[in-house]
């Protein structure tokens, strides 16, 4: 196994200075799997102390000394080095308190979440497996270190993270451990909600993020029981051929794995169910779901501690996915002035994805529809100084009210018509011919 030079320094540096050390964890894991890990985590019998000791002439912080963990920034990024430790008691099915260091890496590995997760190398490069992590690894699964109903009852974040594992690994999770977590579920609500939502980001961004979903829906609905009555409910409506749940597994599948791609597709849909109602036909529609989704989401992505920025970009997202696709340029340019450049191009792929388990007459017929929005757009982006918001015209309030039009409320009519124009096509976003096309509009109301 390649054991990258900064990281073989640090090991050697703890090591003369007669500690064992060792790679643990998910670098051991992702390395097994042939894969480059994302970071390097150690773990070794010094004390922090000892090991800033043996360490000196290297740039340390005190990340969580409290629970032995120390970290090292090297010119290849940070390295967590941690002492051997057990948990102490678990309160609240929370993170411990207080943690025992231990001199012995077993009962290091013991209280590692999933067998997986719990190997580490030693010196000669041979893996230190006590709890048959490569054969799990060779056969796909995720399975609790010891007893599921304990280990998740001590963390039950540990619950999203074999969720999140089998996502993002595309393995399954032995039936016990699988069984477990469903079981246990509602020990989530004592889950800080940032965490809830790291995980779950994860999850919806892995390869296997769909399945996933359809397996462990309990859990999901444990997080978001807004999505709850997607379950199983029957669209009675032709274009639809699954149930509004099961669609939304797939259409998360079929979006690009970014988490606000994913994030949108996950609530893409939860305005539905509230919207619903048979025409007396017998067919259902679900009319304003865009809106009501996007305000169901935005209560569900302030409650899991979501960033601002993602919050507000998903549910334009929603609010938008179930427009008519534009046909025009002109309609192709209004919308690009709504959701800007990067907004189109995302709500094009929520597009795709949204249409991707339609029933083939109607998925060919929305992809034509989107491919020429995408033409559409890139003629949109090729035309002259794109303007996306009022903010962005070449003139300003102060020069509206420099033609003689007084300040207030017609100030910001003026710069609305300007706006529609320069969309339309009308007027290039041009200082001299805006406050020519500003005077028109003026008197116009006159
Ligand atoms: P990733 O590549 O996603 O970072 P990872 O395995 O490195 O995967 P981390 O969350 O960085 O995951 O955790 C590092 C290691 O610490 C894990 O491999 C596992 O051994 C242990 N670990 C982390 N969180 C827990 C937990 N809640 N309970 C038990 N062990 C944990
Ligand atoms: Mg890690």
């Amino acid at each position: 196994m390649n054991v990258p030079d900064h990281v073989q320094a640090l090991l050697a540096a703890l090591r003369d200075a007669g500690f064992e050390a060792y790679p643990v964890g998910g670098c051991v894991r992702d390395s097994l799997m042939g894969r480059t890990p994302s970071d390097w985590d150690l773990c070794t019998a010094a004390t922090p102390a000892q090991t800033e000791a043996a360490l000196a002439g290297y740039r340390l912080i005190e990340t969580g000394v409290k629970h032995g963990t120390v970290t090292v920034l090297t010119e290849r990024g940070p390295v967590e080095i941690t002492t051997f430790r057990t948990d102490g008691e678990y309160f609240d099915h929370r993170r411990p308190e207080r943690v025992t260091f231990v001199p012995d890496l077993r009962e290091d590995l013991a209280r590692r979440d999933f067998t997986v997760n719990a190997m580490a190398l030693d010196p000669s490069g041979s893996v230190v497996d006590p709890f048959g992590g490569r054969t799990d690894l060779a056969a796909g699964i995720i399975r609790c270190v010891g007893e599921p109903d304990r280990r998740f009852g001590e963390d039950a974040l540990r619950i999203l993270r074999a969720l999140r594992f089998a996502a993002k690994l595309d393995f399954s999770i032995d039936p016990a451990t699988g069984d477990s977590a469903v079981k246990n579920r509602a020990l989530l609500d004592d889950i800080a909600r940032e965490r809830v939502f790291a995980e779950l980001t994860g999850l919806l961004t892995g390869p296997g993020a769909g399945r996933v979903l359809r397996e462990y829906a309990p859990i999901i609905f444990q997080m978001i029981p807004e999505l709850a009555a997607q379950a199983g409910f029957d669209q009675k409506n032709p274009n639809h051929i699954h149930d509004i749940w099961t669609h939304t597994t797939m259409a998360v599948d079929a979006a690009p794995p970014e988490p606000v791609l994913r994030l949108t597709m996950l609530l893409h849909d939860v305005g539905k169910p509230a919207c619903f109602f048979t025409d007396e036909a017998g067919v259902g529609h679900f009319y304003g779901h865009g809106e009501r989704g996007a305000e169901m989401a935005d209560g569900i992505l302030r409650r899991l501690r979501c960033d601002n920025a993602t919050r507000e970009r998903v549910c334009l997202m929603i609010r938008n996915h179930d427009i008519e696709p534009p046909q025009t340029p002109r309609a192709a340019r209004r919308l690009l002035a709504r959701l800007g450049e990067d907004g189109a191009r995302q709500l094009i792929a929520c597009w795709r994805a949204d249409n991707a388990d339609r029933g083939e007459a109607v998925r060919v017929r929305n992809l034509a529809l989107i491919d020429d929005w995408e033409k559409l757009l890139a003629e949109a982006l090729a035309g002259p100084a794109p303007c996306f918001s009022v903010k962005s015209l070449a003139v300003k309030g102060q020069d509206i009210m420099a033609l003689g039009i007084p300040e207030g409320p017609e100030v910001g009519r003026v710069l609305a018509a300007l706006f529609d124009a320069v969309t339309d096509g009308e007027v290039p976003n041009e200082r001299e011919a805006l406050l020519h096309k500003a005077l028109v509009i003026s008197r116009e109301k006159d």
